[in-house]
């Protein structure tokens, strides 16, 4: 069994809070081997019932996105901090966040990738606070933090995170399309 499938078979057994509430774990999809790891914020509803993250009307935004940088399923990997679908996709309150993000911080160890993408401003702070809940008041927004390159150091991991409007944004507000599109090319220049 590869070390993601037994982290996921760890997760399973852990009795998470929001477990008994959801469907299905939501673990992550794509390449174990991905230089390029995204990150949302947690499972929604289409998300539960399939147990595969951003399938439902962001994850289409998101496959057109990487589609347009030449990228697939093969090339990335999709994660949630949240590993369980929050009721009514409630925000997350400070003891799930605590205790399903250290499998995402294993999922990174397992990975290593060489950039991460946090898509929306949780999926930013979170990561740019160093994976801690406190110290997430003080970072910037996404709207002064979009397609910036940031180095960063976790334990001993270093990776570059360069934080993007979440694909659902732009289902809202169409004028984030452009700006998502050009972050996204800023996607593959840091790769290259
Ligand atoms: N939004 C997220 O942040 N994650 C998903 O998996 C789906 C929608």
């Amino acid at each position: 069994m590869d070390a993601l499938e037994s982290l996921r078979e760890e997760l399973l057994k852990d009795h998470l809070p929001l477990q008994e509430e959801a469907t299905h774990l939501v673990f992550g999809k794509g390449s174990s081997s991905a230089s390029l790891l995204f990150i949302g914020e947690a499972p929604g509803k289409n998300e539960d019932l399939q147990g595969i993250p951003f399938v439902g009307s962001a994850g289409k935004e998101l496959d057109t996105l990487l589609d347009s940088i030449g990228l697939s399923l093969d090339d990335v990997y999709i994660a949630n901090i949240l590993k369980y679908r929050p009721p009514e996709n409630r925000n997350p309150n400070r003891e799930e966040i605590r205790s399903h993000s250290p499998y995402l911080l294993k999922q990174i160890e397992i990975i290593k990738p060489k950039v991460i993408i946090t898509l929306g401003n949780f999926a930013t702070k979170f990561v740019l606070a160093g994976f801690q809940v406190d110290g997430m008041n003080h970072i910037q927004g996404i709207s002064q933090l979009h397609g910036q390159a940031i180095m960063m150091r976790v334990k001993d991991l270093s990776f570059v995170v360069i934080p993007l409007y979440h694909p659902a944004a732009m289902l809202y507000n169409g004028s984030l399309r452009k700006i998502l599109e050009e972050d996204f090319k800023k996607i593959r220049e840091v790769l290259s």
